[in-house]
């Protein structure tokens, strides 16, 4: 009898991307077909809880899933990921519609993949958990302890979709930089990256992302800074500036090891753009903290900069404490945070004008007559964007070079030149 297709939605960062990627590879080795939604009989939401928007965003998936139960256009639901794994008591009880709340999936070394990204790249998650335990954030209480992937299973993966001809290879984790202190041989990240990079020898480029700023070392940026083939991209999430607020959310850094970090970063590898992100409005987070923060920012003038309005979360150290900042001075300081980086960028980006680039070509925008493709500064679904005007036909997962002729605050655009 033909089995049900299945249609996965995946909510949430790339970490849950590639339990969504395990969970498809799965049904599909059983024989259930993969498709588009709107042709599913079974829709899987794979969902994310880590902060207020995350948990909106998995609720109205859910109930948008129920709405075309009822209308008889999927026969089930099934509903995975955080949000589940953090709620599932409450949603059973609340809705009766969906078939099944599935937990996290947890690591599974052997797990296939069936893609979900465009075929170009792909997410190699090596570890899952957290040793941190940010005072502010869920995810080690959803996440459970840290837990690393061996690294030879890590090369196979890597080395099969090497022989798939991928262009760009991303390395996640909550923290790849803790990766290999749970293993037996001690592993570590500087290790796994060098064996990687042996062994896979077709791949145009490799991204770490998730970097913990307090384990950077030395020795990966030099490997950063030498390896032609690991993007010139350091992902260090900072949150703050002020000391009173890294310590109130036990970040193990003071803004002193935080700017000493960026220098080395700009020493040791020079051109490469730095990517943070920050939170806004932390509990007890005073006028005095948030100058602080905001001149932090345009001193250090971040190539790449996120920025979160802080989110209370249940079941968090922060939940409970003292000075919790209304929305309204939250939003402000976002705003602010904002506009002064976008400056930031646009100055930044000017500095390409007349530059020739390496660009990997993401897709063909049809109706407007370019390409839209990523430099080595740019993660996949994250940062920006070069539009690229070629005479020949380019395809996605080609490297090409650009000529950079026109810059934006996040974009530049250019014309393939080889
Ligand atoms: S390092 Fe990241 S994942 Fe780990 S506890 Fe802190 S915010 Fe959460």
């Amino acid at each position: 009898m033909k089995k049900p297709a299945v249609g996965i939605v995946s909510l949430g960062c790339p970490r849950n991307l590639v339990d969504s990627e395990t969970i498809a590879a799965r049904l599909a080795s059983r024989g259930f077909q993969i498709v588009d939604l709107d042709r599913a009989d079974i829709a899987i939401v794979n969902t994310c809880a880590f902060v207020n928007d995350a948990k909106t965003e998995s609720i109205e998936a859910i109930l948008d899933l129920i709405e075309a139960k009822k209308q008889g256009r999927i026969r089930k639901i099934i509903v995975y990921g955080c949000f589940s794994q953090r709620y599932k008591n409450i949603l059973v009880r609340e809705l009766p519609e969906v078939d099944a709340f599935v937990g996290r999936i947890g690591l599974d070394p052997s797990a296939q993949r069936f893609g979900l990204t465009p075929e170009h790249f792909a997410y190699v998650k090596i570890c899952e958990g957290c040793v941190n335990l940010c005072s502010f954030c869920i995810i080690p209480a959803i996440k459970g302890r840290f837990q690393s992937v061996a690294a030879d299973a890590v090369v196979r993966k890597c080395a099969r979709l090497d022989r798939q001809g991928i262009s760009e290879l991303c390395i996640i984790g909550q923290d790849i930089t803790a990766y290999g202190r749970d293993l037996k041989d001690k592993a570590d990240l500087y290790t796994l990256v060098s064996r990687i990079l042996a062994k896979c020898r077709h791949i145009g480029w490799v991204r770490l992302l998730y970097l913990y700023p307090s384990r950077v070392s030395d020795p990966l940026l030099k490997l950063i800074s030498d390896e032609p083939r690991l993007c010139k991209y350091i992902d260090v999430p900072v949150q703050h500036a002020s000391d009173r607020m890294l310590a109130a959310m036990n970040r193990a850094m003071t803004k002193r090891d935080i700017v000493g970090l960026i220098h080395r970063i700009r020493r040791i590898v020079p051109g490469a753009a730095i990517r943070t992100t920050l939170i806004t409005g932390f509990p007890g987070e005073t006028d005095k903290d948030f100058e602080e923060l905001l001149s932090f920012v345009t001193e250090m003038r971040f190539e790449r900069l996120g920025v979160f309005m802080y989110s209370r979360e249940e079941g968090t150290r922060a939940y409970d404490l003292p000075g919790q900042v209304p929305y309204k001075v939250k939003e402000a300081r976002f705003n602010a945070l904002m506009s002064a980086q976008q400056e930031i960028s646009r100055a930044n980006n000017s500095r390409y004008l007349g530059r020739t680039i390496r660009v990997l070509i993401d897709a063909k925008e049809q109706d407007r007559g370019f390409y839209s493709g990523r430099s080595e500064h740019d993660a996949p679904e994250v940062d920006g964007t070069v539009l690229v005007r070629s005479r020949r036909v380019l395809r996605p997962g080609e490297f090409v070079d650009v000529r950079i002729n026109d810059t934006m605050e996040y974009d530049l655009a250019g014309e393939s030149i080889r």
